[in-house]
């Protein structure tokens, strides 16, 4: 049934085929190749060729992107910044583009009470920025930690009064 569904959406398929992380054969996600080549180290950079890069989700594991074909891996040694989901990442970015981290965002929701990501950013930050697919290693906008530190630090404002 839900092979089906996958099936009948629009989702391309190249994400159902995501393979398995070469190390910790857990299966990954597909990352633009943009996204790769933004964030590698200049001297992993040169080994980065025109085909898919998956990035590899589990957090013990020290592969931060990885090919199929040919094979290829790069671990977070070659990524220019902490993978936030990955363990001992430091620090734990909430939002890439303008380098918040999950701390900051829950201190500013503890202290202001705002509930949205914008309306947060624009608290810390005097310019807002949005570059994700050159900054987040995901390649996605802000990282799920966000909503998680909102949460949190709407609760701890609450514990508070
Ligand atoms: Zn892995």
């Amino acid at each position: 049934m839900l092979v089906l569904m996958i099936e009948n959406s629009k989702l391309p398929k190249i994400q159902l085929v995501a393979p398995p992380c070469p190390r910790c054969i857990k299966r990954g996600q597909l990352v633009r190749n943009l996204t790769v080549r933004s964030l590698l180290i200049p001297k992993a950079k040169k080994r980065v060729m025109d085909i898919a890069y998956y990035l590899c989700l589990s957090p013990d594991c020290e592969v931060s992107y990885y090919s199929k074909e040919p094979s290829e891996v790069f671990t977070t040694k070659d990524v220019k910044v902490p993978i936030w989901f990955k363990k001992d990442a430091h620090p734990k970015y909430a939002c890439y583009c303008n380098k918040i981290t999950d701390e900051e965002a829950f201190n500013a929701a503890k202290e202001t009470g705002l509930s949205e990501q914008s309306e947060i950013i624009e608290f810390l930050r005097e310019k807002v920025k949005c570059a994700c697919v050159a900054m987040n290693p995901s390649g996605l906008c802000c990282t799920p930690l966000f909503s998680e530190a909102i949460i949190n630090g709407l609760a701890a404002r609450e514990e508070g009064n």
